[in-house]
């Protein structure tokens, strides 16, 4: 990134270089770019220019950036009573609740707030644990679930490794995902079968009677967003049922409209116990998170006490932040607008650009939620890794598209598209033909021969 040139911009880069620790970074390999105004879709940095940002940061703006009514509701909300303690009722807090228990499936009644997504999962575990007076959690090698201590031994990828200290009772198994199959499956209907055929037989085998929860994204987001075979949710839903496990479903990513629904579980018509939620619920104006309850566990607390609270949990702020956008959506009918978005541009738009690069494996998604898959090798699928030979392609597909104004989400060797939900079918384009000739960058590091 280069270093700002206004005065006011490197006086903010150098004081972040010097005083702010960042997350998931190595501190000296960092090269912050400068953001000093968003609206909308788009964000500038110090110096003037512009970006789409189809990052959405981390897939949380999903109203855009400064949606006028989010901020004033934040406004009005500081004016009027800043905070309150969770204990007292506030009109901000019990508005949001049931604005988000009405969107979530029928017996969900009761909303626990959190200030992010790794809270909500911590607290959806320990519901599942007393609920059930057991102890094991089910998790997924391809899924994120947050940076706390069980949110990040939940989490299956590298992402745990560093953080695990053979926390008992958690045990991960593979999902399906047909571009890289673990089953050796070659239709959707065999990879469902197999993986539902491992994830029971590892129940079987580990003591169906010590599993607490399965917990599962509804559609792994930064693993790849991999959207489940038809039939897969339902499945995990029946084993579940079988051996009286609670089913939670984390929505972090997912929910308020992302995948073109209000929360992607309306994608399969499957109805867990627990959902957990966070980002878009407010568009990230103000921190906040959550878990849906559904009504036998919220009544199992009814009158047990629930051992857990968070000081700011239903922050008034958030609240009122979430109260707005929620609203604001309705009325914008931004959740329609996603679907519309991904179903007649974003995924006919992607399949052309896959079409004509080599160094897109696959595109996966839906709604305002896409990734495309890069590889170095077509046939064998071998991922353009941001690792060993081929490193400097994805820093440099970035870098070609930050260049020429757009800015997107990466995870190892995936591109993810993620826009605002009200992004206009205009920047959906732009951003297409930005990303069009970034790709061409990828494209060079790609071998033909199959093996390669
Ligand atoms: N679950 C999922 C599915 C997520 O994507 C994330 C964040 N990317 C989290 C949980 C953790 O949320 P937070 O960072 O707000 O703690």
């Amino acid at each position: 990134m280069p270093i700002p040139e206004s005065a006011e911009g490197r006086r903010i880069y150098e004081e972040d270089r010097a005083h702010v620790f960042h997350s998931w970074s190595a501190q000296n390999a960092l090269d912050p770019l400068v953001i000093t105004r968003t609206e909308g879709s788009r964000v500038w940095d110090a110096d003037g220019k512009g970006y789409l940002d189809f990052s959405s940061q981390l897939v949380f703006t999903n109203l855009g950036h400064q949606h006028p009514r989010v901020v004033e509701a934040i406004r009005d909300q500081a004016a009027a009573l800043c905070t309150i303690a969770p204990a007292h009722a506030n009109g901000a807090r019990s508005e949001a609740a049931r604005l988000v228990a009405e969107r979530l499936p029928d017996g969900f009644d009761k909303v626990f707030f959190t200030n992010g997504g790794a809270e909500a999962v911590e607290n959806a575990i320990r519901m599942a644990r007393l609920y059930t007076g057991r102890y094991k959690v089910l998790s997924f090698f391809r899924g994120y679930h947050g940076a706390t201590q069980q949110a990040i031994n939940v989490t299956g990828d590298h992402r745990r490794w560093p953080n695990d200290y053979g926390a008992s009772g958690v045990v991960h198994v593979h999902g399906p995902f047909l571009y890289r199959t673990q089953f050796h499956a070659t239709t959707e209907d065999e990879e469902r079968d197999r993986a539902l055929e491992h994830l029971e037989s590892t129940i079987r085998f580990e003591d169906p009677d010590a599993f607490a929860a399965i917990i599962v994204e509804t559609i792994p987001g930064t693993a790849g967003v991999m959207p489940p075979p038809p039939g897969y949710l339902q499945g995990v839903r029946e084993i579940c049922d079988r051996y009286g496990i609670v089913m939670i479903l984390d929505e972090v990513m997912v929910g308020f409209g992302r995948t073109g629904a209000w929360f992607a579980l309306d994608n399969y018509g499957v109805v867990p116990d627990l959902v957990t939620f966070a980002k878009g619920v407010n568009s990230g104006y103000v921190p906040l998170g959550g878990v849906g309850i559904s009504r036998p566990i919220a009544e199992f607390f009814g009158d047990r006490p629930y051992p857990g609270g968070l000081t700011y949990s239903g922050h008034p702020l958030a609240c009122a932040a979430a109260v707005a956008t929620i609203k604001a959506m309705v009325d914008e009918r931004a959740v329609e607008h996603a679907a519309r978005l991904g179903e007649e541009i974003l995924a006919p738009g992607l399949a052309r650009i896959a079409a004509r690069h080599p160094s897109v494996g696959e595109v996966r998604g839906l709604g305002a939620f896409f990734a495309l898959d890069l590889v170095k090798n077509p046939v064998t699928r071998e991922e353009l890794s941001p690792y060993g030979s081929s490193n400097a392609a994805i820093g440099a597909v970035l870098a070609a598209c930050r260049d020429d104004g757009l800015l997107v989400f990466n995870n190892y060797h995936r591109i993810h598209l993620a826009p605002p939900l009200n992004t206009t079918e205009e920047e959906v384009r732009e951003a297409l033909a930005i990303l069009d000739r970034a790709l061409e960058v990828a494209d060079s590091y790609v071998e033909t021969s199959a093996g390669g």
